[in-house]
């Protein structure tokens, strides 16, 4: 079955989120298969958000994900990808509908307190660069 990358960022760990964050997964039937408290270098954080690299807040989101710890973890199950997607919610906390977890959790854009990954290819990818012992 399909495996996605989900990572509680510093905002969600500081504000002890984790067990709550981790049991929305589960009792959705999303099984953790690997999770791990860690601090980005900023060329992981670099490499993980290239795709904003022209934004005008690349250096400040960079900034924000290295600033503390994150806890990072591999969920599998059915549809892993899209069903960790809707369980976080859009984008910016201040429009995520109630009952997801920047819905519920979070006001602020780029402090949104959860990333999960947007397709099963970016899946394979953020697994490897961040458990590189990992095979997707
Ligand atoms: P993520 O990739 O973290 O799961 P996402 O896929 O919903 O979030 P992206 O477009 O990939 O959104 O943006 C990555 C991250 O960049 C966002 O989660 C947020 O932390 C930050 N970000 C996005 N838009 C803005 C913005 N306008 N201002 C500040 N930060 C932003
Ligand atoms: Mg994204």
């Amino acid at each position: 079955s399909e495996k996605a990358f989900v990572m509680i960022k510093p905002d969600g760990v500081k504000r002890g989120l984790i067990g709550e964050i981790v049991g929305r997964f589960e009792r959705k039937g999303l099984q953790l298969v690997r999770a791990e408290l860690m601090q980005l270098s900023s060329e992981t954080a670099r490499i993980h958000y290239g795709h904003l690299q022209s934004k005008p807040f690349f250096q400040e989101l960079v900034d924000y994900i290295t600033s503390g710890f994150v806890f990072a973890m591999i969920v599998e199950g059915k549809g892993a990808v899209k069903n960790a997607r809707a369980l976080i919610g859009p984008t910016n906390p201040a429009e995520a509908p109630p009952g997801t977890i920047r819905g519920d959790y979070g006001l602020d854009v780029e402090a949104n307190i959860i990333h999960g990954s947007d397709s099963p290819d970016n899946a394979e990818r953020e697994i490897k660069l961040f458990f590189r012992s990992e095979s997707a």
